[in-house]
């Protein structure tokens, strides 16, 4: 059978247990596309074709799991045991952790086969792609364009079809935004609802690991197998995990959505502006309730993201020092030199950034104007969503204020850059779940992306509502055309 690599996850178990294919078919197949492609789109920063093949003897041997025989790519900032992980930045050369996430040892318990790592904006710091000390992977609808960031790589490889599945993580919209620039299905689970332990933390008040899919069958059966407790990580919660599977039924009548105003201002991209509302006359047509309603402090979110973001990551990233982990500069006189010496080869510009940013704004005498306050207007960011769903049951945006910019064109305006996760920031910062769906195209054929937001721990009127509408509509069926 021809093209297994276009197929869903759901589809290829179909397959593999009516016996009309066999994994290693659909890893062969994988990998081939990957050859093909790959020099290309440079979504894969490292392939691992032999440890994917001995994984599948290994699994085979059992024939079981939700995932059995699915190839999945992992964001190079999750661990994975004895193999390189880079979060892509120089800093981490050479580094192989001794474990594997509790992500990756869920899906590989459930039969997924690993097939490598995906690139990434260095340390999960960007929204393009671009950071990576890999250099940047291209958008598979235009390679001209950034596949978004952080997870580009993730949601570039499922959009090709070099992959069947990825995993990504989301601080203020890596799964979400990269997911809607490319055309693909990506979700960000509730915070505390799947666990991070593995993951390289970027903010840890913010990080969530979720599924980057070809639809949105698929990302329900991937949250069915990483959601849950753990106790490797304290801010993973121990409520029971529901069969999202249940959640896909093709009906949203009665279902009350929220629109808010404040998503559809001035810089949102008017096929944008004009994709969403299609999705949500659908919506309307299928039953749905909709109303316009308000999140007032939205304003505030980029602003409170981009002190809370940073400071955080500037203690996480204190610990690459040359001293345990990775890279180490050559010539120090002393430790105080090595220390400046790693520190100064090993980041990246954007990296740097950062880590000032985040010092400055903890530092004695500027953690309470800044920090703290951020934290004051962070609840207040939260409590509007409280307030929003006392009446709605999900919340309809844009994902992104503009399709795929090009590359290159944002580098040199850091601030532009970070005005690009503003519909995607506030759902982190109340630790909301959200994900983003294919909703239409450009003239110019490039993916434009919905968002539905739900209340904690309600993915499953997310399914539903994102079930409903992919059901009804064609877009996540359109390839780019490679
Ligand atoms: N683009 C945002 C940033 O640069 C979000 C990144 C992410 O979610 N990891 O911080």
């Amino acid at each position: 059978m021809e093209n297994l690599h276009s197929l869903t996850a759901h589809k290829l178990k179909e397959l593999i247990s009516g016996e009309s294919i066999s994994p290693s078919d659909i890893l062969n197949d994988v990998f081939h596309r990957i050859e093909l492609l790959d020099l290309k789109i440079k979504a894969i920063v490292l392939k691992n074709r032999q440890k994917a093949r001995d994984s599948l003897k290994a699994s085979s041997a059992k024939k079981q799991g939700k995932l059995f025989g699915i190839p999945v790519l992992i964001k190079d900032n999750i661990c994975v045991k004895d193999e390189a992980t880079t979060c892509a930045s120089k800093i981490l050369e050479g580094f192989k952790p001794p474990y594997d996430a509790t992500v990756v040892r869920r899906m590989e318990g459930e039969g997924a086969i690993l097939i490598g790592k995906a690139n990434m904006d260095e340390f999960a710091f960007g929204s393009s792609c671009e950071t990576s000390c890999y250099g940047p992977t291209r958008n598979p609808h235009d390679l001209e364009r950034i596949p978004g960031g952080s997870s580009g790589g993730s949601a570039a490889a499922v959009a090709s079809d070099e992959t069947v599945l990825a995993l990504g993580s989301d601080t203020g919209g890596s799964i979400r935004q990269p997911a809607a620039l490319c055309g693909v299905v990506g979700l960000k689970p509730t915070y505390g609802r799947v666990s991070r332990y593995g993951l390289i933390a970027f903010a840890s008040s913010l990080d969530q690991i979720g599924p980057i899919t070809k639809d949105v069958e698929d990302a329900a059966i991937m949250l069915n197998v990483i959601a849950g407790h753990d106790e490797m990580d304290s801010t993973s919660v121990e409520l029971p995990v529901p069969d999202y599977t249940k959640s896909l039924v093709k009906d949203v009548l009665g279902l009350r959505i929220g629109v808010p105003k404040e998503y559809f201002v001035k810089g949102l991209d008017e096929e944008v502006a004009m994709s969403v509302k299609n999705a949500i006359d659908v919506f309307k047509g299928l039953g749905a309730k909709v109303t316009e309603m308000s999140l007032p402090h939205t304003e505030y979110a980029v602003s409170v993201y981009y002190i809370v973001a940073p400071a955080e990551a500037s203690s996480n990233l204190a610990r690459f020092d040359g001293v345990q982990y990775g890279f180490r500069a050559r010539d120090a006189r002393d430790i105080v030199d090595m220390y400046i010496k790693t520190r100064s080869e090993g980041f990246g510009s954007e990296a740097k950034r950062r880590i000032l940013l985040g010092t400055y704004c903890l530092s004695t005498g500027y953690y309470d104007a800044y920090y703290l306050k951020a934290q004051k207007v962070r609840t207040k960011i939260r409590e509007d969503f409280d307030r929003a769903f006392e009446s709605y049951d999900c919340i309809v945006t844009p994902t992104t204020p503009a399709p795929a910019f090009k590359i290159g064109e944002k580098t040199g305006d850091p601030l532009s850059m970070y005005l690009s996760d503003v519909y995607t920031i506030p759902a982190n910062l109340a630790g909301l779940p959200a994900i983003s769906i294919p909703c239409g195209f450009s003239k110019t054929g490039l993916p434009i992306g919905l968002q539905i937001l739900a209340k904690p721990f309600d993915e499953e009127t997310i399914f539903r509502a994102a079930y409903t509408f992919e059901q009804n509509t064609d877009h996540h069926k359109k390839k780019p055309n490679l």
